[in-house]
C-alpha cells in the first residue's frame, strides 16, 4: 500500500489520528515505525517551493522509503534497508548525496558517509571521495569487509572499488544547480572580502554563504528489522565551498551517525561543525541511555543544545519498540516514515 501525505498546513489528519507538524516527534498513539529517512534540513520555504519541485522532493522521498520497507518485508536486515534507501536518495540529483552532491570552493565534489549496525555497534565510513557513485556503499564495505573504521580519500576509493562498489567520473556529479550554487556563494564571499572560514562571532555565521544557499540536503536513514534490529546510515556531499579537505559530521561515528539496539538509531543533518561539537547522534542516545529520556525528548533536547551553541539543522532517530523523532530547527526538513503497515508519510515544512 503506497499513501502518502504532503505536510503544509499545521495539522494533518492521518488515517484518523491528529499529528501536529510541529510535534513530528510523537509517534502517533500506537504506529511502530520501521523506518524514519530526511533528505536534509535547511531554508526549505514554501513561498519558494514549486508544485512540480514538492512533487520530485515527494516522490524520490517515498520511493526510497519504499526500497528500504521492501527489504524489511522480505526479511532483510536493517543495514540492507538503510542502504537501499540511502541509494535511492543518493542516485537523485535532488539531494545533497551522491549524484546532487554539493561543489568544494575548487569545483570538486568530496562526499562523505557512514552507517552503524546497532547489533553489534560495527560501523564503517568514507570521507573525501571523488568517484564513488554511492558513498554509504563503500561505507558498508569499510564496515564489512576491512578491520577499520574510517577510510578517507584516495585510499578509500582504491578500497571501495576493490571491494565492489560502482566508481564513476567525477564529472558524473556534475549538477547545474549546485554549480550555480557554488558560483552564488563565492561571488557573495567577494562582495564581503570573506573566506568560507571566516568566523563571524556575532552572529555565529560563516560569513558569505547567503540564506538561499543555507539548504542541508545531506541524506539519512534508520530502520529496525523483523529481528529488531537497528541500523542508521548518513551520506552527504557536505556543504558548499568547503575548502582545505573540510570533512564534516555525517561520516564521523557519533556525531553524523551512531546506531544503537540498547538505544536507538540516529542520522543528523545541518551545519556539521556543531554537530561533531554536540556529538550528536551519540548525545542523543547518551541522552536516552543515561537519562531516561524517549526518542522524541532527546531529540528535542540535542537540537535545542545546538541551537544554543548557535547551529541549525536537524536529526531524526528511531528506537527499538518503532517511536519515531524528526526535529528540526530549520524552516523545513525533508522528511519521512514508514510503518510496519506499509504506510508512508512524507513531512517537508514545520508550518
Ligand atoms: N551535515 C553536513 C555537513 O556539514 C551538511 C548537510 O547536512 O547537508 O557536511
Amino acid at each position: 500500500m503506497r499513501k502518502f501525505f504532503i505536510i503544509s498546513g499545521c495539522f494533518v489528519l492521518a488515517a484518523g489520528l491528529l499529528m501536529s507538524c510541529n510535534d513530528n516527534s510523537q509517534s502517533a498513539e500506537g504506529t511502530k515505525y520501521v523506518m524514519v529517512i530526511h533528505g536534509g534540513a535547511g531554508t526549505i520555504d514554501k513561498s519558494t517551493m514549486t508544485p512540480e519541485k514538492e512533487k520530485e522532493y515527494t516522490e524520490a522521498l517515498t520511493a526510497a522509503l519504499q526500497a528500504g520497507y521492501d527489504k524489511i518485508q522480505e526479511g532483510s536486515s536493517s543495514l540492507d534497508a538503510v542502504q537501499a534507501a540511502i541509494n535511492v536518495m543518493e542516485n537523485s540529483p535532488l539531494f545533497n548525496a551522491g549524484k546532487g552532491a554539493v561543489f568544494t570552493h575548487d569545483g570538486k565534489n568530496e562526499l562523505d558517509a557512514s552507517i552503524m549496525d546497532g547489533a553489534t555497534l560495527k560501523a564503517g565510513a568514507v570521507a573525501g571521495v571523488t568517484n564513488l557513485k554511492n558513498p554509504i556503499s563503500a561505507a558498508r564495505a569499510v564496515m564489512e569487509k576491512s578491520e577499520h573504521v574510517m577510510l578517507v580519500g584516495r585510499g578509500a576509493e582504491i578500497f571501495a572499488a576493490a571491494n565492489g562498489c560502482d566508481t564513476v567520473e567525477p564529472s558524473y556529479f556534475f549538477t547545474q544547480e549546485r554549480w550555480d550554487q557554488l558560483q552564488r556563494m563565492i561571488s557573495k564571499e567577494e562582495t564581503n572580502h570573506a573566506a568560507f572560514n571566516d568566523f563571524d562571532p556575532k552572529n555565529s555565521r560563516i560569513s558569505g554563504v547567503s540564506d538561499k544557499d543555507k539548504k542541508f540536503g545531506t541524506v539519512g536513514a534508520v530502520a529496525l528489522d523483523k529481528q529488531g534490529n537497528l541500523a542508521a546510515g548518513t551520506s552527504t556531499g557536505g556543504m558548499t565551498n568547503k575548502r582545505y579537505g573540510r570533512v564534516g559530521d555525517a561520516p564521523i561515528i557519533g556525531a553524523g551517525t551512531y546506531c544503537n539496539n540498547a538505544t536507538a538509531g540516529v542520522s543528523s543533518t545541518g551545519w556539521g561543525e556543531y554537530y561533531i561539537r554536540e556529538v550528536a547522534a551519540n548525545r542523543l542516545s547518551s541522552l536516552m541511555e543515561l537519562k531516561g529520556l524517549t526518542v522524541a525528548d532527546a531529540a528535542k533536547q540535542v537540537i535545542h543544545e545546538i541551537e544554543t551553541m548557535g547551529g541549525n539543522g536537524g536529526i531524526i532517530s528511531l528506537d527499538r519498540a518503532g517511536n519515531v523523532a524528526m526535529e528540526f530547527n530549520t524552516p523545513g526538513m525533508y522528511r519521512g516514515t514508514v510503518d510496519e503497515n506499509g504506510k508512508i508519510s512524507i513531512f517537508i515544512y514545520k508550518e
